[in-house]
């Protein structure tokens, strides 16, 4: 099903927004945009928003969500606007090669036809160049909009065809607004989320819907506590904790991070507005006690761990080796 789509209901990217109106207005618009920046950070909605202004039947530089093509587009069935996405990570020539064979089809119902490619990094190299003969010689209806996190797996004969728009970090102060609002999150849930997930709206989204977060959090939060301050079988504890949750072991130990980081921070500067984790601060605060040369060599293990995982070291003992130097006395 598909949902609705407006430039107004996207939050942050405001100059990258007016850049593309600005170009409607003027009859501007490139062939081919590759628009890159992380994951989740809003490339796809301002490039839907983009696609249905394209579409639209009325004069003007955004979407008018009265006409026929409008509608079609909220609905996910306007036939003049294709979407390509990887299955199992993968965009597959046979996919590309269909698409080029609709290209030189003129439009049905708007006067442009709209090709968005999501996560185009996971085109193979034949695919990319059957890609490739489109954004040659696109035909004058066809506009191309690449969306990647991972742009430096792209061909440079493609990125040199595109017009290349990098998105940045949302501020947080628009993400906790949005949190507030529409999630009734606390400032302090809000505040976290928004520095947590370093200025994705989308993530922030998510985590916001899932109670499962929050209460992963807690737990990870608890458990740190307890080896931080605690004997021998609490880290047994924690160890068959990571254990069992390794299929998220990257966001845990975020979390873990975050959380060494703000008791570096309370140590340094004394004072909580930096703080990320301010709706723990009475646990974080009794932690305090810990040296800096110590927060510091816990940092240094976390982030050792990170890479042992990513390089497929033993997982257990990558583990068990970061929860030992939290527990060190
Ligand atoms: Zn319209």
């Amino acid at each position: 099903m598909g949902e609705f789509m407006d430039f107004n209901e996207i939050v942050g990217h405001d100059m990258i927004i007016d850049y593309l109106k600005k170009a409607i207005e003027n009859g501007k618009v490139s062939h081919s945009y590759l628009f890159e920046g992380e994951e989740s950070i809003g490339k796809r909605m301002v490039a839907l928003a983009f696609a249905k202004a394209l579409l639209c039947k009325e004069i003007g530089n955004e979407p008018c969500n009265r006409c026929i093509s409008c509608t079609k587009f909220d609905n996910a069935n306007h036939p003049d606007f294709q979407l390509i996405e990887p299955e199992r990570g993968l965009i597959s020539m046979k996919t590309l090669d269909k698409l080029l064979r609709t290209v030189n089809i003129a439009p049905l119902e708007s006067k442009r036809k709209i090709i968005l490619i999501d996560d185009s990094h996971c085109m193979g190299l034949g695919g990319q160049n059957i890609l490739l003969k489109t954004l040659e010689e696109p035909p004058a209806y066809i506009n191309i909009i690449l969306l990647s996190s991972n742009s430096n797996m792209l061909v440079p004969t493609i990125l040199s065809r595109c017009q290349i728009i990098k998105f940045q970090p949302v501020e947080s102060s628009r993400i906790i607004a949005l949190l507030r609002k529409e999630y009734k999150k606390t400032w302090e849930e809000a505040n976290f989320i928004a520095h947590f997930t370093k200025g994705s709206v989308g993530r922030s989204i998510e985590i916001s819907r899932s109670t499962e977060f929050e209460v992963k959090r807690k737990k990870v939060i608890e458990l740190i506590d307890d080896v931080v301050n605690g004997g021998k079988g609490n880290i047994f504890t924690a160890r068959d904790f990571l254990l069992d949750n390794k299929d998220s072991i990257e966001e845990i130990l975020d979390i873990i991070l975050y959380w060494f980081r703000d008791l570096a921070i309370y140590k340094k500067v004394g004072s909580t507005e930096l703080i990320i984790n301010m709706d723990s601060i009475s646990l974080l605060s009794n932690q305090s006690y810990l040296s800096m040369d110590r927060i510091n060599d816990i940092i240094e293990r976390i982030e050792e761990a990170r890479d042992n995982i990513l390089e497929h070291v033993n997982y257990q003992l990558a583990i068990e080796t970061m929860l030992l130097c939290m527990q060190e006395v």
